[in-house]
């Protein structure tokens, strides 16, 4: 993995002490020696991950995490202060700020390359629904406008495993001014099944007891290797200065660390910054899902809408070439409709429009697609129904219309009789393409209005399709 490092340090020694150890990892490395230099430089080099000193002449790296973690463009970009200061009060107040970790002068290489390399991986998966959410709002959707530092960090779902009852009960002590709702845990086994039951939205990790093999890595990793468990954070517990047993757990995924004995308010702050990335993470898939539902759904009627019914129509028609098994569509469109709309309005005209669709999706099989393909035109598509099957179908919704009036919510109105006429296609797997069929049965609905609507017109063996091979040749 190779990514660019923003290095920014106020003392030349120490930028090219950094530089030397990150470009010898095979790191591209680009330097800043000033608050505005970096805040600068974030800008027009896009770095991937940022190490900022924390006292420098003029801004100190306090005010450039905070004004990084406030602006849109930059807020994305993990931050690790790099500091002589070992006080914890000094690492809280970066972590407050909105630093994702922290290492101390001198920086040990393996902590250092570790965690590099997580912060990195981090914003890469964190980029990539970035990229996604900005793919749907070319579709016209907006994304909501949030950021991992506004999210609420409180009232969330936490599991606690250690072997040592009063380490987990200790842990929650300190949480519990943030109101989550704690799960404890003795043992890796239980553990385990805990997480694949409960979405949890941070777990943290001490010891294992060594009738289950004492290793908390093993837990890890099992966590990291379900899909049910792949995104939930970890925090694991290392003991002072195991240098090789951090790095390993970064490794393998593992999100942060605390050394024990445990300081209260890191153990605050860190599970802070994880709880609110996680959600930022949930809140970033969950607007692409919903970006995505809605660019292939038609937003009046809860229906596919044309793009999706192309797309479903091709891959259907695909697994009939190679199962031989027959598809059909039927083409609807709604007789007179422009009449309602200037009778009675265009808000009675939507009401029927929605009450048409429910009845189509009343009346055909659950696997049968149906989609609004525009106006006041529909789309249904059946696989695997025989000749009977689609004629007896398109009959049913012929009649669940015509022979059911339809309730407007206006008292005024009352009641509306609406009818449709369908024009019928079977495929022949193999031979039509999605453009033949949709021609057959948009021909076929033609020929329905002209025999007088509130009909349906099958193109399986009539004039509108060419006999024999293919329709094409
Ligand atoms: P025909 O029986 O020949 O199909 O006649 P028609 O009046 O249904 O057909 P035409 O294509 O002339 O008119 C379709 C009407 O559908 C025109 C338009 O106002 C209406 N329409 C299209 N989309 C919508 C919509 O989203 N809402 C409403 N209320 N009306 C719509
Ligand atoms: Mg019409
Ligand atoms: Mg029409």
């Amino acid at each position: 993995m190779t990514a660019r490092v923003l290095i920014v340090d106020d003392l030349l020694p120490n930028v090219k002490l950094l530089e030397a150890k990150l470009t010898n990892e095979y790191f591209d490395v680009i330097t800043a020696f000033n608050g505005q230099e970096a805040l600068d430089a974030a800008v027009s080099q896009s770095p991937d991950i940022m190490l900022l000193d924390v006292m420098m002449p003029g801004m100190d790296g306090y005010e450039v995490c905070r004004r990084m973690k406030a602006d849109p463009q930059l807020m994305h970009i993990p931050v690790v202060m790099v500091t002589a200061l070992s006080e914890v009060s000094d690492r809280v107040t970066g972590l407050e700020c909105g630093a994702d970790d922290f290492l101390t002068k001198p920086v040990n290489d393996v902590a250092l390359v570790a965690r590099v390399k997580s912060l990195v991986r981090l914003k890469m998966t964190i980029d990539e629904w970035r990229r996604r959410e900005e793919t749907c709002d070319q579709f016209g959707v907006i994304p909501a406008d949030e950021s991992a530092t506004g999210m609420e960090a409180t009232g969330a779902r936490v599991l606690v495993v250690d072997k040592q009852e009063i380490i987990g009960a200790k842990i929650k002590d300190v949480l519990a001014v943030d109101k989550h709702e704690f799960f404890l845990s003795t043992g890796q086994e239980e553990a385990l099944g805990l997480a694949l039951e409960n979405p949890f939205d941070l777990i943290i990790v001490g010891a294992i007891p060594e009738s289950e093999g004492g290793d908390s890595l093993r837990l890890c990793s099992m966590l990291r290797s379900r899909d049910e468990t792949r995104n939930v954070p970890i925090l694991i517990l290392i003991e002072d200065d195991d240098m090789d047993f951090l790095a390993k757990a970064l490794e393998l995924g593992v999100n942060d660390y605390l050394v024990k004995p445990v300081e209260p308010s890191e153990l605050l702050a860190r599970s802070r910054g994880q709880i609110r990335r996680k959600r930022y993470q949930d809140c970033l898939r969950d607007n692409y899902e919903r970006s995505l539902s809605m660019a292939l759904t038609d937003s009046l009627t809860g229906l596919y809408n044309r793009r999706y019914a192309n797309a479903h129509l091709s891959t259907t028609l695909q697994r009939s070439k190679e199962d031989g098994r027959p598809i059909a569509i039927l083409m609807i469109d709604i007789d007179h409709f422009k009449q309602v709309n200037d009778t009675h309005g265009h808000a009675v005209g939507d009401e029927v429009l929605r009450e048409i669709s429910n009845r189509i999706i009343h009346c055909v099989r659950s696997f049968d697609m149906v989609a609004r393909m525009g106006g006041e035109e529909f789309i249904v598509v059946l696989p695997d129904a025989p000749t009977e099957i689609v004629l007896s179908v398109a009959e049913r919704l012929r009649s669940v219309m015509a022979d059911n009036p339809f309730k407007i919510s206006d008292p005024k109105i009352g009641e509306l009789t609406v009818t449709i006429s369908i024009g019928a296609v079977l495929a022949r797997p193999g031979e039509d393409t999605p453009e033949d069929l949709m021609r057959f049965a948009d021909e076929a609905l033609y020929a329905a209005k002209g025999e007088g609507r509130n009909r349906v017109v099958s193109a399986f063996e009539s004039e509108f399709r060419p006999s024999g091979k293919s329709a094409a040749g």
